[in-house]
This record gives structure tokens, sequence and C-alpha cells, in this order.
């Protein structure tokens, strides 16, 4: 995607395409910003410039596209292999870089999650930071600075990416060819970020929001047996279950809003039963109830069987 795609980073496409045109860039960045905000985007568009056979990030001609779809055989692509990117995966890329490009006039490779190197792989790359083989172009990419290895972010040049407005999620997901409507109800649910907006712009999201809403307030703690029957239901649906637990938060947020007295929801589609819920609990019991959910979130992070950990998170509702 050429640089002028990318909405709501224009400092930061502003600074890459002044190096890329004084053909001046660092030898290894860091983009720091938010989960989903748009910064492998923006380094897919850095080395589609470098690459391009017009010099500018085209975004038609072979090279272009090739960086786009991530085939190019001279753009390597480093993600962590389970918890962590290993020593052997940083030997593999090392190698890789050292061998003389196919067709560009320098290797590239954008590295995925730069917090979550196992030390000694961090370390063993610290020596290709500093002096990349045949001039390569490492790209880092981190939504957590403070847990990157300062020796890492020392040799890199550090690039902070905000978070989007509400405006120019939509547009990015309008872009993806959303419906304006979802889109702009995606964008308000996402807090700024187009890589979750994305997901929950997919509408089983956005009706088992509604259902899930339903099934967890009404529950009650006296009955065993459905509880455990819509914890396996909602467990089922694994690969949407940190999404709906997001939205899930977002409205409990909402609850707070209008308990303080602010209008301002971000569910606006379900003000009516905000407003309901919100009437017949405290502030305090809220707040409880948001904590489960991202005890519950974590706990999915960590690979928690789903059924349990959603057991567990109706059973604290219920209570
Ligand atoms: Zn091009």
């Amino acid at each position: 995607m050429p640089f002028d795609d990318i909405i709501g980073h224009d400092r930061i496409t502003g600074i890459l395409q002044r190096a890329v045109a004084a053909r001046r860039i660092a030898h290894a960045y860091l983009f720091v910003g938010p989960e989903g905000c748009g910064k492998r985007k923006t380094a897919v568009a850095l080395v589609e410039a470098m690459y391009c056979k017009d010099s500018c990030g085209c975004g038609k001609c072979a090279a272009c596209r090739r960086v786009a779809l991530l085939q190019h055989p001279d753009l390597h692509i480093l993600e962590p292999d389970g918890a962590f990117i290993k020593i052997d995966q940083v030997r593999q890329l090392q190698r890789e870089l050292s061998l003389r490009p196919y067709e560009a006039p320098f290797k590239s490779c954008i590295i995925e999650a730069a917090d979550r190197f196992h030390p000694a792989a961090g370390n063993a790359l610290l020596k290709t930071l500093e002096e990349p083989p045949g001039n390569a172009l490492m790209i880092l990419l981190t939504a957590n600075p403070d847990a990157v290895l300062q020796t890492i972010r020392s040799r890199c040049q550090l690039l902070n990416f905000q978070t989007l407005s509400e405006e120019s999620v939509a547009r990015i997901l309008v872009q993806q060819g959303v419906g304006q409507e979802t889109a702009r109800l995606a964008a308000s649910l996402s807090g700024g970020s187009p890589g979750r907006a994305h997901a929950f712009s997919n509408d089983e999201v956005l009706s088992g929001r509604h259902e899930l809403l339903e099934q967890i307030l009404s529950l009650s703690g006296g009955d065993i047996s459905q509880l455990f029957t819509r914890s396996e239901r909602l467990a089922a649906d694994k690969e949407n279950l940190p999404e709906l637990l997001d939205l899930l938060m977002t409205f409990l947020r909402d609850l707070l809003h209008i308990q303080s007295g602010s209008s301002e929801l971000v569910n606006r589609d379900l003000e009516e039963m905000a407003l309901r819920e919100a009437a017949v609990r405290n502030t305090e019991q809220v707040m409880q109830m948001i904590e489960h959910v991202i005890e519950t979130r974590k706990a999915l992070q960590r690979n928690v069987n789903a059924r349990l950990a959603m057991d567990l998170l109706l059973m604290r509702l219920a209570a």
C-alpha cells in the first residue's frame, strides 16, 4: 500500500517519505504504537517505496505488489514462534540477510512483536541491528515498548504511532469495503484501533454482542445448570471470544458513564439497554464486573481453557 493510502499517520509517513526521497533511511526502525494501529502497513509501505520500480511506492508495479502480499523474495517476516522469538529464528534470519538480494537493492525484514525476543535471541540480533549485512533494512514493531530490550531499542530509530481518531478508523474500514453504518459503530467500539475495529466489523461479532450482553446481564447465581449451558455456548465460539469480551467491556464502561451522568456512549445503538442496566447496579458492582472481564481476557491470552475461563467468569458475574 502506498504511503498516501495510510490513514491517520501523516506525521510518520511524512518523515518516512522524506527519508525515502533523500535515500537516507535508517537501517533499523522501531515502530511503537497500539495493537492494530497500522504499524505493519506502514512498514510494508516503506519497503514498497524502497523496492518500487519508480522509487516511490506506486503500489502497482510488480515489486510493490509482491511486497504488499508479503511475497517478495527479499522481504523477510519474523514473528514469535509460540511465546517468544527464539534464537534459531534469529540465526535463520541472519543467514537470509547475509545472502545477496534476489532482485531488490537490499534485503528487508519486518519483525513483529519486538518485545517478545527470548533474551538470548535478542542479544544475538544486536550486531545485525548495528550493522545489517548488505545494508539490509530492519523494521521492528511493538505495542509494548517498555518490554523491548533496552539494547535493541537504543539501536533503532524510534517512531511513535498514535491512537487513531474514530473518524480515521471508520475511513479505514470503508476503504476495506465495510459499509458506512457498520464502520461507524465498529470504529466507535474499537478505541482507535483499526485492527480491533476490523474484528468488530464482522457481523457475527456485532450480532453476538447483543446476545452475549442479554445472556450475561440476565444471569442469576441460582441456576447453575443454565449458567453452564450459556458458558458452553459462549466458549464454543472460541475464535470470537476475545472480541466479545472487549465488547462486553465497552458496554460495562458505558454503564459507568451513565452512572456518572455522561451521555457519551460507545454502544450508541444499545442506549436503551444500557440505561436499564445502569439503573439496577451500583458503580462498585460494575467496576467489579469489569475486573472479572479483564482477568478472563488475560487468562485467554495465556491459553487457559476457554470453557473453564467462561465458567468462572459467568459464576463471578452472577454472584
Ligand atoms: Zn511500485
